[in-house]
């Protein structure tokens, strides 16, 4: 069996869901459990819907409602032409989706009061709405293909946003679906995203989370591959809309690919390659525009060569400066510090330190008025706004001769702030003030690709 996610770009509307279907159509001799996002844009939308309703504004989200629902439908209506029936089914589920979707959202606007849970069931509308439309799709294309509800399957904690996957029940619960579903039919479809907690609540596994949905499955179901389908020809050097003349990789390890995704690469959602690895199980980034390309292969480190793969980076960090005289020679200090993050939910990206300084870097965006709070209790704290990291990513990139002297060589007329070498030695990243970013990128890029 193997695993087919298709991004939002991917199913943005008819001639890209014919797109899909076709090339899902050339692989079930594989057995394939597509996954699906939304089209594209809607999640945003339905975000947009949940922020008019919370503010009241029912006239805001009802109208951004009916755009969604029209486009649907006339999606729906084009898909299925010539298809009477299952043209006049698939409109039913549309309608009786957005109906749903109406009644949640006009009791939000009543009450102008939106928990996370109900935020969930919100957001989560989108992946049902493509899926029950491609999967009327591929029926109407003559490929058999049954539903199945990813809430039924991929099991996580009551975070309704951004639920925690209980690996063990997904393990346990998936290979039965999929098994049950795959009876008499040509494939499966699932949506990606959505989730459910034990009792049953609906959540979502987080913005872009249609990626590690896909590795989930591929996980339980000990896939043979997992591909995910997107609109660029793999994964790239470089940002392709930030540095011109980048290419595409032919192949990449999962720690590599791990780093670039938390890194800032946009690609994959970072979580996608844990499950993966676990089982070893390839992962392939493939262009639906240029389905026979070969994309780039993501897998086992023994496969992988030596060398610089990609530079990745955050375009607005905040640099926060701790001083602490009482540090030196002391126990337990940065695990104080560390505790303070982890309280207040702040993810740390880079950290430096000396005898008596730490300094770490932090996406910008999340609050961290408490974290500065607590931290002044004890240490001096200073925040540096307007700030970006960049990072060279790629297997062993210390063992390469000269490459510190060559890109900070190259460098010289940047001002460079802080610097972190793994110990791991797959990635090296440093801090420049965010106006020189689009000069470094590029200019490291020349180095080290051109
Ligand atoms: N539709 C969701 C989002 O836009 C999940 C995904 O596409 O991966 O975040
Ligand atoms: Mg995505």
């Amino acid at each position: 069996m193997i695993v087919m996610k298709f991004g939002g770009t991917s199913v943005a509307n008819c001639e890209a869901i014919t797109r899909m279907v076709s090339i899902v159509g050339s692989k079930l001799e594989e057995r394939p459990v597509v996954v699906v996002s939304a089209l594209s844009k809607v999640t945003d939308s339905l975000y947009r819907i949940c922020d008019f309703a919370q503010a009241q504004n029912e006239a805001g989200a009802m109208e951004c409602l009916e755009q969604l629902r029209n486009r649907h439908l006339s999606l729906a209506r084009e898909l299925m032409e010539g298809k009477l029936q299952l043209k006049e089914e698939a409109e039913g589920k549309v309608n009786g989706i957005f109906d749903t979707l109406k009644s949640l959202v006009c009791a939000v606007c009543s009450l102008g009061e939106l928990s996370d849970r109900v935020k969930a069931r919100i957001i989560s509308s989108g992946e049902y709405l493509s899926s029950n439309i491609i999967c009327f799709a591929m029926n109407a294309k003559g490929i058999k293909t049954n539903f199945i509800d990813a809430g039924t399957m991929i099991i996580t904690s009551d975070d309704y946003l951004k639920g925690e996957p209980d690996m063990d029940r997904i393990c346990e619960i998936v290979p039965g679906k999929v098994a049950e579903a795959y009876s008499g039919v040509d494939a499966v479809i699932t949506q990606g995203f959505v989730a459910a907690a034990g009792d049953g609540t609906r959540t979502v596994l987080g913005r872009g989370g249609s990626d590690y949905t896909a590795s989930l499955i591929g996980m339980a179901i000990d896939a043979k591959r997992i591909e995910i389908w997107t609109d660029v020809d793999g994964v790239h050097t470089a940002d392709p809309r930030r540095v011109e003349n980048t290419r595409s990789l032919k192949r990449i390890s999962f720690e590599e690919a791990a780093e670039m995704a938390y890194f800032g690469a946009k690609v994959l959602h970072p979580l996608t390659i844990e499950p993966a690895v676990d089982k070893d199980i390839p992962i392939y980034v493939l262009d639906s525009l240029n389905p026979s390309a070969c994309g780039t292969a993501i897998l086992h480190d023994s496969a992988i060569e030596e060398g610089v793969k990609s530079i990745s980076c955050k375009e607005n960090i905040l640099v926060i400066n701790i001083f602490s005289p009482k540090m030196i020679n002391t126990f337990g200090f940065l695990d104080k510090v560390f505790d303070i993050f982890k309280e207040h939910k702040v993810s740390v990206d880079l950290i430096s330190t000396s005898e008596a300084n730490i300094s770490l870097t932090v996406e910008a965006g999340q609050n961290i008025n408490g974290v500065v709070k607590d931290l002044s209790d004890f240490a001096e704290v200073h925040v540096v706004e307007g700030k970006s990291q960049v990072s060279v990513i790629g297997k062993n990139v210390i063992n390469i001769k000269g490459l510190f002297k060559n890109i900070f060589g190259s460098l010289l007329q940047y001002k460079i702030y802080m610097i972190s070498q793994g110990a791991t030695a797959i990635n090296l990243s440093f801090v420049i003030d965010r106006q020189s970013l689009d000069g470094v990128m590029k200019q490291l890029h020349k180095l080290l690709f051109e």
